[in-house]
């Protein structure tokens, strides 16, 4: 099998950049994380796959950060994710609020991900930089709730220049056979000639699922979706982990965002806290001598 790996290219003579990742590992990871099933590991895969990618693609410095809410109103309710950088290694973060849907296979015997996720929602991408606090915020309506349409879209709206987005996930009774994903951008430079040989390749494609099951690599999948025999490799071997910072002092911050009241009516009630992560699923218990002297601080 496929080890994980994410690889930049340039085609074209670098008229059209290009990203392939495999992220089977990191997707098993989350299916254990977060007790997955079957449909929720296709629908959290695709959206961690692409959080990866877009760590690599639109953060350019370490202290910039990504957060991403995809909700369509769906059984499995939002999908969120963090994504932050740390000396060029992109770390993910991320949960589905209700990991347990599952639904039958569609007609075509797929996940029903864009059933599950639903379709009458949004994604949200907020960039940040955690120094400056300054930011962007992007909002586009869902399309079909299959996660790589609807990043597609926003890409679209956001970006002047077109892309192309493939993501896939396969998973077996065994646990996720595999997982990835290409990204192509066409620069403003690319030719009609250029552009329209790369609508060919995707179209005459095999899915990306299929590419990975069948052991292709990652040189050989964007030679295939690009049409370029040449394309060439400019970074390789990027790292997409991942990683929760969480600590009990950032829940601390959380119990005192409550206000006094409320941190007052726990003690009173409860005589104590338990809090857990929803990105890592860490408990942090706070006794009536936590509860209290936090109270004593506000
Ligand atoms: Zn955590």
């Amino acid at each position: 099998m496929n080890k994980d790996r994410t690889v930049k290219f340039l085609c074209y003579g670098g008229k059209v950049s290009a990203i392939a990742t495999i992220t089977t590992d990191l997707v098993e990871y989350v299916k254990n994380l977060h007790g997955l099933t079957p449909t929720t590991t296709a629908a959290f895969g695709r959206f961690i796959t692409i959080s990866g990618m877009m760590g690599h693609t639109e953060i350019k410095e370490d202290n910039d950060s990504i957060t991403i809410q995809l909700n369509g109103k769906g059984e499995t309710g939002p999908l969120v994710s963090v994504i932050r950088r740390d000396e060029g290694k992109i770390f993910v973060k991320g949960y589905i609020s209700n990991p347990l849907v599952e639904l039958p296979l569609k007609e075509n015997g797929k996940l029903d991900v864009g059933g599950a996720v639903g379709t009458n929602g949004y994604l949200n991408i907020i960039k940040e930089n955690e120094i400056t606090k300054q930011g962007y915020n992007g909002l586009v309506p869902l399309v079909s709730g299959e996660i790589a349409e609807d990043f597609a879209s926003y890409f679209a709206t956001s970006k002047q220049v077109p892309t192309v987005l493939a993501l896939g996930v396969l998973v077996n009774k065994d646990g996720v056979k595999s997982s990835g994903g290409y990204m192509i951008n066409l620069m403003p430079d690319a030719t009609d000639e250029e552009i329209t040989k790369i609508e060919e390749a995707v179209s005459k494609a095999p899915t990306i699922s299929e590419m990975l099951a069948d052991e292709k690599s990652l040189e050989e999948i964007i030679k295939i979706v690009t049409g370029d025999e040449n394309a060439e490799i400019i970074e390789d071997n990027l790292i997409i982990g991942y990683k929760c910072d969480c600590s009990k002092e950032k829940f601390e911050r959380g119990i005192i965002s409550l206000g006094k009241e409320e941190v007052q009516e726990i003690l009173d009630e409860d005589g104590c806290a338990n809090t857990k992560c929803h990105f890592c699923n860490k408990e942090y218990f706070f006794s009536r001598e936590d509860l209290q002297s936090i109270l004593d601080k506000m």
